[in-house]
């Protein structure tokens, strides 16, 4: 099946708009496949062909204008639009489609403690092509109107509210433009923990047979969700862009968490089933930090392309940690960084397969994790520590909030972001210079302090082997609380 390139990716771009999808599934035709039906609305800006993605269990028919297309012209997951016009086309597919128990597209998952049965999305990358049809890469953003036929007795979570319609029909309120990979749906007879924050919904969901046990600590995990919500809106100018905020715990889920907007999903493992150290619950504390720092931060501003996939990571791993520490009782976590995930980046910047941080070019989705790895959360995360050392917090934030303000609903590109950075630094900082230096270099600098002692003067010397700019703090501290020598 073929890949999308970036090349690819550029072109069709520049050739069409896409402004909705009108997505209806039907979750109740049986334990294999599920129905699809999807309308694009969409623009070509010029005379020309290109391409939707699907990848169906079988594709039942396609219309474009109201003219029929070949559903046996689908080759592999392309479907060609050939001969478009320049002006709006209305593109609408109806399909059959494989649940997954993979946790890619749609996954499906019958609990053996109860027998109940539940369904979520996992979109990532390229998983769309799963569960609907899409023009499917990151900056082809457009608002999705969802509707979703469900058994009687599941509840449906989407990126926004939904609401019953009554006999298993759920309808999820428009969102606002969003990329393919972070829509979500999560359908099931979830056991949920409602509340509401500074107006909007917020809800905890987990499968009925671990109720109690999210039950057990849905405050806690309530605290720290509205903790982090209010702190990201003291550093942020742009309020939380969705319309609710839900946090689903998922079986046999294949990641930590996955930031669809507005909808959450974790693995549930992270609903604890037995007593735990206070340093996995600070870990869970960490990823749902992390994971509403990307609602502006990924999903708000989304990647252009997926070169940029380690500057989305870096920053939620960066936020996260800063955030946990200044908003919750978890005051400790950048000691956790660096001793369980700083020295995971050390160790693969110095081996021969390490590479920068930013790499130069991902030219298609199947390359696009292939270098994903300490370097890209760690070493990501610690360098962009260093530059808001380096710029000052609040020239940090000044710069995240031009970005936030240029880019919101749209997509940036590391360039975007180092530019924003510029406008909000002070003249002497030379932002796209520490870029290079840091972003684009492999390897790691090593600094050595000496300490001279001389007279009960004391002579700080620091050497630098390599050539980045570095901002770093001093401490100093008796060795003996007695020896009154500081
Ligand atoms: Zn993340």
């Amino acid at each position: 099946m073929p890949v999308l390139t970036r090349d690819e990716a550029q072109t069709r771009a520049r050739l069409i708009d896409v402004q909705r999808y009108t997505v209806d599934l039907d979750l109740t035709r049986g334990a294999d496949t599920f129905d699809s039906r999807t309308v694009i609305r969409f623009t070509a800006r010029a005379a020309g062909d290109t391409f939707v993605e699907l990848k169906p269990a079988d594709l039942r028919s396609v219309t474009l204008d109201g003219q029929p297309l070949d559903p046996t012209a689908l080759d592999g997951n392309r479907l060609p639009l050939t001969g478009l016009t320049e002006g709006p086309h209305e593109l609408v597919a109806d399909a059959a489609m494989r649940y997954s128990h993979t946790g890619e597209g749609m996954h499906r998952f019958t609990d053996p403690t109860d027998g109940e049965t539940y369904v979520y999305t996992q979109l990532f990358m390229e998983d769309v092509q799963r569960v609907f049809v899409a023009f499917d890469q990151p900056d082809l953003k457009a608002l999705f109107d969802l509707t979703v036929t469900a058994p009687e007795g599941w509840t449906v979570l989407a990126n926004s509210v939904t609401e019953h319609l009554g006999e298993g029909k759920w309808q999820a309120a428009t969102t606002p433009l969003l990329s393919t990979y972070l829509v979500a749906v999560a359908a099931g007879p979830w056991h949920s923990v409602r509340t509401e924050h500074r107006g909007l919904p917020f809800g905890l969901h987990c499968r009925r047979s671990l109720a109690p046990h999210l039950d057990a600590d849905a405050e806690e995990i309530l605290d720290i969700t509205r903790a982090c919500f209010d702190r990201y809106h003291e550093k942020f100018t742009e309020p939380y862009p969705f319309d609710s905020y839900d946090q689903a715990f998922v079986p046999e889920f294949n990641a930590g968490a996955m930031e669809n907007p507005g909808l959450v999903t974790f693995r549930d493992e992270f609903v604890y089933r037995s007593a735990v150290t206070d340093t996995e619950r600070q870990t869970r504390a960490m990823v749902v930090a992390h994971e509403m720092a990307h609602m502006w931060f990924g999903d708000l501003v989304t990647l252009r392309w997926w070169d940029d996939i380690w500057l989305n990571e870096s920053f939620a791993e960066y936020m996260g940690y800063q955030t946990l520490t200044e908003a919750t009782r978890f005051t400790d976590t950048w000691v956790d960084f660096g001793v369980a995930r700083k020295a995971w980046g050390y160790d693969a910047d110095q081996r021969p397969s390490t590479h920068p941080v930013a790499p130069e070019a991902v030219e298609d989705t199947a390359s696009a994790l292939l270098n994903f790895d300490g370097i890209s959360y760690a070493k990501g995360a610690s360098a962009l520590r260093q530059l808001v050392t380096w710029l000052g917090e609040k020239d940090f934030l000044a710069g995240i909030n031009i970005h936030f303000q240029r880019h919101k609903f749209a997509n940036a590109t590391l360039a975007d972001f180092i530019d924003s950075l510029a406008s909000g630094a002070s003249a002497d900082r030379d932002v796209h210079a520490w870029a290079d230096a840091w972003l684009r270099t492999t390897g790691v600098d090593t600094l050595t302090a000496r300490v001279t002692d001389t007279d009960s003067t004391w002579t700080l010397t620091v050497d630098q082997q390599g050539s980045r700019p570095h901002r770093i703090a001093v401490g100093l501290y008796d060795r003996d609380p007695a020896d009154g020598r500081a």
